[in-house]
C-alpha cells in the first residue's frame, strides 16, 4: 500500500489518532473507551490468533458466528448471510429510536491473507506499544473497534439519531465476488458508509482510492523439439514476453495509471519449444474513464508470434473511489466533528482498493480508513499501534452518534 499525505501534520499536532497536548473535552467518549482499552487489547489478540484466510469456509463461519454472538449481547439483531461457495457474512442491526431512518453502515472483513497455522507460527505479541501478528492491521484492528462500538451502543441505543448496521463479508482479500451484490444492496439503503480498512500512517482517512484490475493472459504455440524441429515450434514463452513489454508500456505514472505483471509461468523443459504460457497482471487506475480504455487496451492485445494466440480473461475488479464533491464535503463534516473529541483529522489516498470503492461508485457518501493506525499490512512486520484503539474507537462512536 503506498501512502500520499495530502496534509502534513506538524509537531505537535493530533493527527487521528494522538490526542495532542491541548486539553480534550471528551464528550463522555475518551474515558468509556479508556476503560475499555485492556478489553479492546484482548479482542485484538483473540482476533489475530484465529486464522481465517478468504478460501476456507469453517473457520470464517466459526468468526462470523462469533461476531453475531458479541452483536447480539449488544442488543443488536443479527442474520447470517448463508454462501454456499465461501466463508458466511454477518449483518448485525441496531435500530435505535428512528428506525425509518436511513442506517449509517459501518463496513468490515472476517478473512485475511494469512493461511491456516499462521497465528500459531507468529502468535500475537506486543511489543514497544505495537501488536504484532497475521491481520493485526487488516483489518483485526478494524474489527476490535466495531466490537468496542457495539459495547457503547449497548447503553446508549436511545440516543441513537438513526439505524447503525454493521456488515462483515468474508471474501474482501480476494475481490468480494461473492458479497458485493449483498455490500451493494446494503450500502444503496443506507445513508452513509464507514469503512474500517486501517487509516494511512498518522491517521489520515482514504477519500481516494485506485481502481484495480486483474487479468490472466494465456499464450499458446505449438511444441516442438529445440534442435531437431526448432522451426516447427512455435514458442509460447517468446509470444508472452511480447505481451509482458506491451503490458509495461501501458504504465503512466503522471496518471496514476500502473501495470504489473506479477506472475509468469509456462514451458516444461529448456529443450522444448513451450506450447504454453501464462501472466497474471494487475492493473491500477485513477478514473472510472481509465479504466475502461486500459480494459479495452488489455483485451484487445494481439498475437506478434506467428502461429500463436492469446486467451485473456479479467477486468477492472473494484472501480476507483474518487475524491468526488460529496466525498470532500461527508470528510468535512467529519473532520469538524473529529475536532470536537480533540482529534485533528486529515485525509489522503492508496493505490489499494476495498469495499469501500464499491460503495462509493454507487454514489453512497463513503469514509474510508477507520480503523486503527500501525503498519504492514499483509507483511510479516504487520501490526497495530495500541495507542491509536482508545482514540480511534472514540471517532468511530462519535461519527456513528452525529454524522
Ligand atoms: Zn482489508
Amino acid at each position: 500500500m503506498k501512502a500520499i499525505r495530502l496534509r502534513k501534520g506538524g509537531a505537535p499536532r493530533a493527527n487521528g489518532h494522538a490526542a495532542g497536548k491541548q486539553p480534550l473535552k471528551p464528550d463522555g467518549l475518551f474515558p468509556f473507551f479508556r476503560a475499555l482499552e485492556p478489553q479492546m487489547i484482548r479482542w485484538l489478540t483473540r482476533l489475530v490468533n484465529t486464522d481465517t484466510p478468504s478460501d476456507e469456509k469453517r473457520p470464517l463461519d466459526r468468526l462470523a458466528r462469533w461476531f453475531a454472538g458479541q452483536f447480539r449481547q449488544c442488543g443488536a439483531q443479527t442474520e447470517i448471510a448463508k454462501n454456499r461457495d465461501a466463508g458466511d457474512h454477518l449483518l448485525a442491526r441496531w435500530a435505535g429510536p428512528r428506525a425509518l431512518r436511513k442506517p449509517i453502515l459501518i463496513l468490515g472483513h472476517l478473512d485475511t491473507v494469512w493461511g491456516v497455522g499462521e497465528s500459531q507460527r507468529r502468535p500475537a505479541r506486543i511489543e514497544n506499544g505495537r501488536l504484532f501478528g497475521p491481520g493485526a492491521v487488516d483489518m483485526r484492528g478494524g474489527l476490535t473497534l466495531v466490537l468496542a462500538l457495539a459495547r457503547y451502543l449497548q447503553s446508549r441505543v436511545a440516543e441513537l439519531d438513526k439505524p447503525v448496521t454493521v456488515l462483515l463479508v468474508s471474501d474482501e482479500e480476494v475481490g468480494s465476488h461473492t458479497s458485493r451484490s449483498l455490500i451493494e444492496a446494503e450500502a444503496i439503503r443506507s445513508e452513509t458508509v464507514l469503512v474500517m480498512e486501517p487509516c494511512l500512517p498518522g491517521g489520515a482517512l482514504k477519500t481516494f482510492r485506485k481502481g484495480v484490475g486483474r487479468f490472466t493472459i494465456t499464450s499458446r504455440g505449438v511444441a516442438a523439439h529445440s534442435g531437431v524441429d526448432h522451426s516447427r515450434g512455435v514458442s509460447a514463452i517468446h509470444e508472452l514476453a511480447h505481451q509482458v513489454l506491451a503490458l509495461y508500456k501501458l504504465n503512466d505514472p503522471a496518471k496514476g495509471t500502473t501495470v504489473n505483471v506479477g506472475v509468469v509461468r509456462g514451458g516444461t523443459r529448456s529443450n522444448v519449444v513451450a506450447d504454453e504460457a501464462g501472466m497474471e497482471v494487475d492493473i491500477r487506475v485513477a478514473t472510472v474513464a481509465e479504466g475502461e480504455r486500459l480494459n479495452a487496451l488489455v483485451h484487445g492485445l494481439k498475437p506478434k508470434v506467428r502461429g500463436s494466440s492469446l486467451e485473456i480473461a479479467g477486468g477492472i475488479n473494484r472501480p476507483p473511489m474518487e475524491r468526488t464533491a460529496t466525498i470532500v464535503a461527508l470528510f468535512e463534516r467529519a473532520q469538524a466533528l473529529a475536532a470536537k473529541i480533540g482529534i485533528e483529522l486529515t485525509q489522503g489516498e492508496t493505490g489499494g482498493g476495498s469495499d469501500g470503492s464499491f460503495t462509493a461508485a454507487l454514489g453512497i457518501p463513503t469514509l474510508d480508513g477507520l480503523g486503527p493506525d500501525g503498519g504492514g499490512p499483509h507483511a510479516l512486520h504487520e501490526h497495530v499501534l495500541i495507542e491509536s484503539l482508545v482514540p480511534r474507537a472514540a471517532l468511530l462512536a462519535q461519527l456513528v452518534l452525529k454524522l
